[in-house]
């Protein structure tokens, strides 16, 4: 299936549109089917808890300690675990953060200072999954990418801000205000996956809530019929935008500018947020700078997209 990139509008509609006309809204668009990053006996799905998180589960946005020291992650991959392709991928995720970012993003090399603190993708086949937060360790922490379902934009992006410090959005201390958690369609036994976190944990009450935001769940994570939401918004539109994997949302990368204090001006700050309840807004923002930049990567991340879902469809 081909797009053509100055047919963008149309396409916005076309996905739009078939989801609205399936019945069980488990086809029709990628996030829509089961994600990589739902899986069993992790916290959450993807996230691995360091020693420290596991009593407190603090929030590491009120720990300043947990944010990369001088603003600079570091990075780096066994190259014989990833093929040519993926490499461009991570690499092409890492690019449009960094773009969009005071955040700097730094391959390990030569010349890195020794006993630095520096993620390392692993493609080891088990799935996706990310600390949360910086560890001052002073060796590699895995970031595994396993399997095809984890080389896509957005689950990259995804796991990198679980990485520079988010958790996910579902579980932001004001979401019953936003969506309403069906507790009785969850898996038995995969409720901790929606356990709200306190107040004092989050320091986000002036970020709008992000139905579009990468780090947010899909209606039917951890359904225990696959059909039956698990999360329903307020606003019934915002079922297309969750569990989008496509590319960080506006308020996520202002979160980010916000979390690493960005010079005001220079990055985007969210000042003029655009209304997150528009859900033709927030997909238009997903395409739309991969659109300006690169045109032909809109395509392939579509084109991935559709192939993901082909696949995940046989489940
Ligand atoms: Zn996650």
């Amino acid at each position: 299936m081909a797009f053509e990139v100055r047919k963008f509008n149309q396409f916005v509609v076309l996905i739009v549109t078939s989801v609205f006309v399936s019945t069980k809204l488990s086809v029709g668009f990628p996030h829509l089917v089961h994600h990589p990053d739902e899986q069993d006996g992790l916290f959450e799905g993807d996230i691995i808890l360091m020693p420290d998180q596991i009593s407190g589960l603090k929030n590491l946005v009120n720990n300043k300690a947990q944010l990369w020291p001088n603003k600079t992650l570091y990075y780096d991959y066994t190259d014989n675990e990833f093929s040519i392709e993926q490499k461009h991928q991570i690499e092409s995720a890492i690019q449009d953060l960094r773009h969009n970012t005071c955040v700097q993003f730094v391959r390990k090399s030569a010349t890195t200072p020794s006993g630095i603190t520096y993620i390392n993708f692993r493609n080891l086949g088990l799935g996706c999954a990310s600390t949360v937060g910086y560890h001052p360790i002073g060796v590699g922490l895995d970031m595994f990418l396993g399997g095809l379902r984890c080389h896509t934009h957005g689950t990259i992006q995804h796991e990198l801000l679980h990485s520079l410090g988010f958790w996910h959005e579902h579980t932001r201390p004001d979401r019953d205000k936003h969506v309403d958690i069906q507790w009785s369609n969850i898996i038995p036994g995969r409720e901790f996956n929606f356990k709200k976190r306190d107040i004092s944990d989050t320091q986000y009450e002036g970020m709008p809530y992000d139905y579009g935001s990468v780090m947010h769940y899909r209606a039917q994570a951890f359904s225990k019929d696959r059909i039956s939401p698990t999360i329903v918004p307020f606003n019934k539109e915002a079922s297309i935008l969750m569990g989008q994997r496509i590319r960080f949302s506006n308020v996520d990368i202002a979160k980010l500018n916000r979390l690493y204090s960005c010079p005001t001006g220079i990055y985007y700050l969210g000042d003029n947020l655009v209304d997150q309840e528009s859900v033709t807004g927030n997909l238009y923002f997903n395409f739309k700078k991969l659109n300006s930049t690169n045109p032909d990567e809109l395509e392939q991340i579509v084109a991935k997209g559709i192939e993901n879902l082909n696949e995940l469809s046989d489940e």
